[in-house]
């Protein structure tokens, strides 16, 4: 498998749409290209690669069924802007996307969100030992450390709830909620984590009838300023909600709610496959985003 040591690496392996054309096919059919149209798996390779189905006669491109259909941009650029996601840890602004690649800020815009909507791999379930948390993100910054104060109800303006589950040493999952009643928590907790694992929370009352479902329920007090007794401690979910808010901070300023699953996602893959270097971080988006489209109408129109 070709390895891109950098952007100019990448733009040196893949000098001509063609060359991206035949590493997405590689990447989304290996030595056989199947026909998007009827699922045929005869087809006649045409020049620049181009394809044409023995069996329904359609011609067609890799593109065709993937986020990169209908799309005006040469494939070069989506996969610089891949890569240039795969590279940063924090993920990486429209206006930055913008300059790098030169195209318009809409545009950048457009394009990650479009890579983000791949970037849903999320572990189905979790087990062992498993932290859950919820927090705020998004609205005015500087109210972030107030969190725990908004949990009591204090107005979230502007604000979104957001619960994490982690699996220690494994994965992350996280879910964009309505609010953070144990109504809401208690049912997406069961759904995804088994009942076989051990449950760390702080003390926030929507978790208080978790240990009636799961092997054990560790709550660890922070409003006893307690924050780790032996196993039972909550850092790594917190950590995590470090990272989204430093990139939320740091990166995007603002994250509009609409749009905050996406984000959430991108920030949950990022945390999920952190063990990947930048080129198979690559394979595995563009991997996941095959079948995948996002016009621009649904992205504005929020869904
Ligand atoms: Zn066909």
């Amino acid at each position: 498998m070709t390895e891109f040591k950098s952007v100019l690496d990448l733009i040196t392996k893949l000098p001509t749409e063609k060359h991206c054309r035949d590493y997405l096919a590689n990447i989304r059919w290996g030595d056989t290209p199947i026909c998007p149209y009827c699922n045929h798996n005869h087809c006649y390779t045409l020049k620049d690669s181009r394809y044409k189905c023995a069996k329904c006669r359609t011609p067609f491109t890799v593109k065709v069924g993937t986020i990169f259909e209908n799309s005006k941009l040469p494939l070069q650029k989506w996969l610089i802007a891949y890569y240039l996601l795969s590279c940063s840890s924090k993920g990486i602004s429209s206006v930055s996307l913008a300059k790098q690649i030169g195209v318009r800020q809409p545009t950048a815009w457009f394009m990650l969100h479009r890579i983000r909507e791949a970037m849903t791999a999320q572990p189905e379930t979790l087990d062992g030992i498993v932290e859950i948390d919820e927090t705020y993100v998004g609205g005015k910054e500087a109210n972030k450390h107030e969190s725990k104060k908004l949990k009591q109800g204090r107005g979230s303006v502007g604000k979104s709830a957001v619960v994490g589950m982690i699996q220690r040493g494994y994965a992350v999952q996280t879910f964009v909620v309505p609010n953070t009643q144990k109504r809401t928590l208690e049912p997406l907790i069961r759904r995804y984590v088994k009942e076989t694992s051990l449950i760390m929370t702080d003390e926030y009352g929507a978790y208080n009838n978790l240990k009636e479902y799961y092997e054990g329920h560790y709550v660890v007090s922070h409003s006893k300023r307690e924050f780790k007794r032996g196993i039972a401690y909550t850092n790594t979910i917190e950590g995590f909600w470090g990272l989204c808010k430093r990139a939320i901070i740091g990166v995007y300023h603002y994250i509009s709610k609409k749009h905050l699953s996406r984000y959430m996602q991108d920030f949950s893959f990022r945390y999920n496959e952190r063990e990947c270097d930048a080129t198979m971080m690559l394979n595995k988006i563009l991997y996941y985003g095959i079948g995948k489209r996002l016009t621009y109408k649904q992205l504005v129109r929020g869904y």
